[in-house]
C-alpha cells in the first residue's frame, strides 16, 4: 500500500515535472522571441540614425543641457558653474558632477559634514569654464553665521575693468543699437603708476572683508585682473546671485590735475533700470554720505547715469563708487596707502550696511 501510494505519488510528481518543464521551454521561446524582436529593433535603430545612438553616460547628458543653452554666445563645450555657496560638500559635489566638473576642496575639510557649507567659491557662479574644470571651494561651520539675520544679504562687488582690454563693441543694455567698448583697463595713477583695474581690486578685497565682517555674504566678480569679463557679464554674476546690492568700485580720472574726490554714480532710470533706479539712488547717496563722512574727501555728489552697461544689465540695485582722481597727485597717492584703503572702505561698508538695513525696516 505504501509502495503504491509512493508508486503514485512519483508519477504525479514526474508528470509535474513535464508540465513544468514544458511552461519553462514556452516562457524561454517567448524570451528568445523578445530578445530577437530587440535586437532587430536595435540594429534597425543603429542603421536609421544619422549617428550611433550613443551608450551615453548620465554625466554626458547632464552636460549637453548647459552648454546647449549658452552655444550661441560662448565658446564650445564650455560649462556656466553653479552656484555652490551654502551647500553642504555633498550637495556642491553633486551639483557639480551634474554639471561636468570636478570639486578641489581648499579648506574646511574633506569629509562631508552636514554642520559645515560652502562660503567660498572659485569659478565664482555664472562663470564659463571648461568641461572637468576644478572648481575649489572653501566651507565653514554653518555656525559660524549665527550673528547674521535670517535672510541674509548678499553683496556683488565689481572691481572695475581688467588687465586685458575687449575691443569688441557691448550693447548699453539689454537690444540696444548704442555700444561701447566691452572691456576697458581704466586709467593710471599719476605719480604711483597703480592701473585703476589693480586699485580697484584692492579696494575691492578690503571692502569685502570689511562687509564679511559684518555679516555680509560677498559674491566678486573677479578675484583677479587677469579676466575676460564684459560689463554685461558682470551684472549677470549680480544678477544671478540676487544681490541686494551691486557695488562696482573704480578710481577715475580728469585732465585737471587740481580735481579731486569721490562721486557715486547710479542708474538713470530707464526701460532697462526703472524697476531698481529709485533703490539703487538711495543706495548712492547712502554710500556717499558714509564715505566723505568716514574720509573727509572733496564731495563730488551722486549722478543717475543712463549710458552704463553694467547698470542696465542689472536686475538688481546698483552703484558705482568713483573712489577718488588718480589724475591728481595726493589722492592717487592716498587711494595707494592701506591706512587710507581701510578708511575708505569703512565709509563704503558704513554706506552699504546703512541701506541694507533701511531696506529691510521697510
Ligand atoms: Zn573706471
Amino acid at each position: 500500500m505504501r509502495r503504491m501510494e509512493r508508486q503514485g505519488k512519483r508519477k504525479e510528481a514526474a508528470s509535474r515535472l513535464r508540465i513544468r518543464s514544458a511552461k519553462t521551454l514556452a516562457v524561454a521561446l517567448v524570451a528568445v522571441a523578445i530578445l530577437v524582436v530587440s535586437v532587430i529593433a536595435v540594429v534597425g535603430l543603429v542603421r536609421s540614425a544619422p549617428t550611433p545612438p550613443v551608450k551615453a553616460p548620465k554625466e554626458s547628458l547632464a552636460l549637453a543641457a548647459p552648454v546647449a543653452s549658452r552655444a550661441a554666445s560662448v565658446t564650445a563645450g564650455a560649462v556656466e558653474v553653479p552656484d555652490l555657496l551654502g551647500l553642504t560638500l555633498e550637495e556642491a559635489r553633486i551639483v557639480l558632477r551634474a554639471a561636468g566638473l570636478v570639486t578641489a576642496v581648499e579648506n574646511g575639510g574633506a569629509t562631508p559634514d552636514e554642520n559645515k557649507v560652502v562660503t567660498e567659491q572659485e569659478p565664482l557662479a555664472g562663470i564659463l569654464a571648461a568641461p572637468g574644470a576644478r572648481v575649489k571651494l572653501s566651507l565653514a561651520d554653518a555656525g559660524d553665521a549665527s550673528n547674521v539675520p535670517a535672510g541674509r544679504w548678499v553683496v556683488c562687488i565689481d572691481p572695475g575693468h581688467q588687465a586685458n582690454e575687449d575691443t569688441s563693441p557691448e550693447p548699453i543694455g539689454p537690444g540696444a543699437k548704442v555700444t561701447k567698448q566691452a572691456a576697458t583697463a581704466g586709467t593710471t595713477g599719476v605719480v604711483t603708476g597703480i592701473p585703476e583695474y589693480e586699485l580697484a581690486l584692492q579696494l575691492s578685497n578690503n571692502l569685502k572683508s570689511q562687509l564679511e565682517r559684518r555679516g555680509v555674504r560677498v559674491v566678486m566678480t573677479r578675484s583677479v585682473n587677469d579676466v575676460s569679463l564684459t560689463n554685461a557679464e558682470r551684472a549677470a554674476i549680480a544678477n544671478r546671485n540676487r544681490a541686494d546690492l551691486f557695488i562696482r568700485i573704480h578710481g577715475s580720472g580728469s585732465p585737471d590735475p587740481q580735481a579731486s574726490g569721490v562721486i557715486t554714480l547710479y542708474p538713470a532710470s530707464n526701460k532697462w533700470t526703472k524697476p531698481h533706479a529709485a533703490t539703487s539712488r538711495k543706495a548712492a547717496a547712502e554710500v556717499q554720505r558714509a564715505i566723505i563722512a568716514e574720509t573727509r574727501a572733496n564731495d563730488l555728489g551722486t549722478a543717475a547715469r543712463g549710458d552704463i552697461a553694467g547698470f542696465n544689465y542689472a536686475k538688481v540695485p546698483a552703484i558705482l563708487v568713483e573712489c577718488g582722481l588718480m589724475s591728481n597727485p595726493v589722492e592717487d597717492r592716498l587711494l595707494a596707502s592701506p591706512h587710507y584703503q581701510d578708511k575708505l572702505c569703512a565709509g563704503i561698508a558704513d554706506g552699504v550696511i546703512g541701506f541694507l538695513r533701511d531696506g529691510q525696516e521697510n
